[in-house]
């Protein structure tokens, strides 16, 4: 991946996505030119990647389980990619979070007979009218078709294909209504947003996240894997437990660089001119759809600074 390859087309679909009815969505967002791509990570256990968020897809005699699911205008397309892995349908459909880039094709599976699942808050927040302060966006309700109508608070666990899956609530982090998805056989965690390789994180506090849950929810998912487990982030490549340890790293410093200047009672202008995260721009570039300033300005908001 390069980074203009996956950084301006994140913003532009986030922004469309939330905004766009789906026909128009396509048009204006290029969705017509998306290929697929299809990567085996092992026996009966897929990442595609197109555009939005990435999908994981375990396969095998009891039916498919499809995580995620892009935008509405790509559906024909995902369905065709798992057409050539595998003759079964998709029985199946978990959301990672409510977030349009990842649930934009849950009405087309939904009338299709498939059945969404999710953490309790997606379908809360799918069911009404949500701004997102970060996009300046207010998403509409989403229709009846497209609402998960298996929702669970903390934990559930789909047993197909000699596979268990599990979703683990991951409070507070990315959003309210985040999941780690780990398929135990296949030893593959996809972390949905709360893990995503594009930079500095998106922490969407309109929806409920946090810098502190995100930690926590890494170092759960950190917890939920061994060496070799491998790990499908919400947006980026394929990674190990040294990108997530990476992340986890990323987020820690940033939660204790704003520590140290509220310790000081450090005010948010002088803060932010100090370029705490100088070493990190460096390392991700510019264009990022999240800047440094933005990820600082959150913590220092809810760490408490300025008072
Ligand atoms: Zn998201």
């Amino acid at each position: 991946m390069t980074p203009r390859f996956v950084r301006l087309p994140l913003a532009a679909l986030a922004a469309a996505a939330l905004l766009a009815a789906p026909a128009r969505l396509a048009a204006q967002a290029g969705l017509d030119t998306v290929t697929i791509r299809t990567i085996k990570i092992t026996d009966g256990l897929y990442m595609l990647v197109g555009s939005g968020g990435n999908l994981g897809v375990s396969v095998g005699e009891d039916g498919t389980v499809l995580v995620d699911d892009q935008f509405a205008p790509l559906t024909p397309k995902i369905l065709a990619a798992i057409k050539a892995i595998t003759p079964n349908p998709v029985k199946f459909l978990m959301n990672t979070h409510w977030h349009g880039d990842h649930t934009g094709g849950n009405e087309n599976l939904g009338k299709a007979g498939v059945v969404i699942v999710a953490q309790d808050n997606v379908r809360e927040r799918m069911s009404k009218e949500t701004f997102v302060a970060r996009l300046n966006r207010t998403q509409p309700a989403s229709p009846k078709a497209a609402l998960p109508v298996v929702t669970f608070p903390e934990t559930m666990t789909l047993h197909l294909n000699g596979e268990d899956i599990t979703a683990m609530h991951l409070a507070h982090a990315h959003t309210d209504g985040d999941v780690l998805i780990k398929f135990a056989r296949a030893n593959v965690i996809h972390g949905g947003d709360v893990f995503m390789r594009i930079g500095f994180p998106f922490i969407d506090v309109s929806s409920g996240g946090s810098l502190l849950g995100s930690i926590a929810g890494i170092e759960r998912i950190l917890a939920a894997s061994d060496a070799n487990t491998r790990f499908i982030p919400g947006h980026g490549e394929l990674a190990t437990r040294a990108d997530v340890e990476a992340h986890l790293k990323l987020l820690k410093d940033v939660r204790d660089r704003t520590q140290a200047a509220i310790r000081k009672k450090q005010a948010l202008d002088a803060f932010l001119a100090g370029k705490p995260l100088a070493d990190y721009e460096a390392k991700f570039g510019a264009n990022g759809f999240v800047k440094a300033d933005d990820i600082l300005k959150l913590a220092f908001a809810e760490l408490g600074g300025g008072k």
